[in-house]
């Protein structure tokens, strides 16, 4: 069940066993979400970082492909509910991934979008987008800062890859592109309620991270809570901002399919799960990636691609001890290393013992990012277009698209 990472390792996996496997997914693609940052500030198109799940598993001959939400597990019929039908199963892995909490104040994302599907990626670009062309037609120098603020709210990855993109497009990318503003005066804030940013790093890569963002000129504020968020900017302890553009990049929060299972979860909603991947008191349900729950060595396994996909492979592989009778055996997770880019040549990365930050970093990150994009196509076309936009500062896909989730941002007609 899900396409993501881990549910396409695991149907992979599975591509020699005596089996007929079963995808599911509520989208026809899967999608390359470490590079969903750069379709929401305009690097990217959207085909280039999805692909048909459909045409993934076209050679696996023991693989369907359905398109379906699942609402419920039935445990004890061994059957997925979906939206609009019913899915039976002998062992069920369970992939379906995770979404954005915050904490508790739901009303919260009309106005600050979280990145975690192509279509959040498209609504975080036209809210940009509109940003700057609403400035050009306002007259009132307030209303235009206001309107010229972007906030980035979380400091991890996601918020630091957000916040220098977003300086890079007003500082190069439209710098010249507009008559009455000077994009290069928008101010991009990334807040941070924690002590520091990208707190899953070593602190000295925290603190490198922060001044490449502060010379791409980001605004960093660290230790700083968001208590409010409106149509109109938010609330950062005591203070207020006013900006039309707010994304969020701060909480996690698990599939709500996983409730259905009644098997414990923790705070994120995550299912706590043995060390086979399996669901306590279900040796045939397996949940990985996003939605699973698990320590090792006293530290929990992250919510990153790697882990996904390592769960995957794993879980395929103990759907085979299970089939030959063989007991389970439990998961270890590999830890390669963890990369963030910061703006259009500069990053962090921590690669076993080596840290590396800057140009190298940024060069890693390019590297091992192309080389696991899905299909030839896309890596072809991602490094040219990163070429190019390297050599112009160009953003080629500065489209402004559909009508948006709410009509707060419409300025006399635009948005
Ligand atoms: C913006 C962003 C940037 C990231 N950057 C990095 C990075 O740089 N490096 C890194 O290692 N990790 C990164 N991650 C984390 C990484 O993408 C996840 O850890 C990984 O995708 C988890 O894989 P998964 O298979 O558990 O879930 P996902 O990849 O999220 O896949 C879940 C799948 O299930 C489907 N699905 C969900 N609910 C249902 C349902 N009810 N019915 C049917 N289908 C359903 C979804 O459509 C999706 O295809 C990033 C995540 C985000 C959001």
């Amino acid at each position: 069940m899900g396409g993501g990472f881990g549910g396409l390792a695991a149907a992979r996996g599975l591509a020699r066993a005596p089996v007929d496997v079963t995808l599911v997914d509520r989208t026809n693609h899967h999608l390359f979400q470490p590079l969903l940052y750069q379709v929401a500030t305009a690097g990217l198109s959207p085909a280039e970082i999805a692909y048909p799940i459909r045409r993934i598993l076209r050679r696996q001959r023991n693989a369907r492909v359905l398109l379906g939400e699942a609402v419920a597990i039935d445990l004890s019929a061994r059957r997925v509910r979906l939206a609009d039908g019913e899915v039976g199963y002998d062992h069920l892995i369970l992939a379906a991934g995770a979404s954005h909490s915050y904490f508790g104040k739901d009303e919260w994302e009309t106005h600050a979008p979280g990145l975690k599907t192509l279509e959040d990626a498209l609504e975080i670009r036209r809210r940009a987008l509109v940003a700057f062309e609403a400035a050009e037609r306002e007259e009132g120098a307030e209303a235009r800062r206001q309107w010229l603020t972007f906030v980035v709210v979380g400091g991890g990855p996601t918020g630091v890859e957000m916040a220098g993109a977003f300086a890079e497009i007003a500082r190069h990318t439209l710098a010249r592109d507009f008559r009455r503003i000077d994009p290069r005066t928008a101010r991009v804030l990334l807040v941070e309620a924690g002590p520091r940013v990208l707190p899953a790093y070593p602190a000295e890569l925290g603190e490198k991270a922060k001044l490449q963002l502060e010379a791409l000129g980001v605004q960093v504020w660290t230790g700083a809570p968001v208590t409010a968020v409106d149509g109109a900017g938010v609330g950062v302890g005591d203070h207020r901002v006013a900006a039309r553009t707010v994304v969020w990049a701060a909480g996690v929060q698990a599939s709500p399919l996983a409730r259905s299972l009644g098997a414990p979860l923790d705070r994120a909603g995550r299912v706590r799960v043995e060390p086979a991947l399996t669901v306590p008191g279900q040796p045939g349900v397996f949940v990985i990636g996003d939605l699973a729950s698990l320590d090792q060595d006293g530290r929990p396994v992250p919510g990153v691609a790697p882990a996904a996909l390592q769960m995957g492979a794993h879980a395929a592989a103990n759907v085979v001890r299970a089939l030959r009778g063989e007991p389970l055996a439990p998961f270890r997770y590999r830890d390669k290393g963890s990369l963030a880019t910061i703006g259009r040549r500069s990053g962090v990365a921590v690669l076993g013992r080596l840290r590396l930050s800057g140009l190298l970093a940024w060069l890693a990150w390019l590297g091992i990012h192309v080389f696991f994009l899905i299909g030839f196509r896309n890596r072809f076309v991602v490094l040219f277009t990163w070429a190019w936009a390297y050599l112009t500062y160009d953003r080629s896909a500065r489209l402004i698209l559909g009508h948006g989730r709410q009509r707060q941002d419409s300025i006399r007609g635009i948005g």
